[in-house]
């Protein structure tokens, strides 16, 4: 999964990111403030994107049903063909019935 990559990798970014704050305050005399910052950025960036990434996925999978064998079309849950097809079928299936009479 993209989505779950693009998070844990802009969680890596901002822990690391903290870490090199911390750490370059303490031992280097002072991070690189400019440094901080765009990998800060970097990282939220990624974790949003991750996030709306998966929040796109989940809604995707929640709309998508069944879809028209003919169209293509999306349809209603429990159903197969769409509006027109359905039509279109029952149509076609009543004159192969009565076809079947004669
Ligand atoms: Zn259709």
């Amino acid at each position: 999964m993209i989505a779950s990559l693009l998070i844990r990798l802009g969680t890596l970014l901002v822990v690391g990111d903290l870490i090199y704050l911390a750490v370059g305050e303490g031992a280097m005399g002072g991070a690189d403030n400019h440094l901080f910052r765009t990998i800060l950025a970097a990282g939220i960036l990624s974790v949003a994107g991750g996030l709306v990434l998966s929040a796109l996925q989940r809604a995707r999978s929640g709309i998508s049903g069944p879809t028209c064998p003919s169209c293509g079309r999306r349809v209603a849950r429990g159903r197969v063909y769409c509006e027109d097809h359905l039509v279109e079928t029952i149509n076609r299936y009543r004159d192969e019935q009565s076809q079947k009479k004669e």
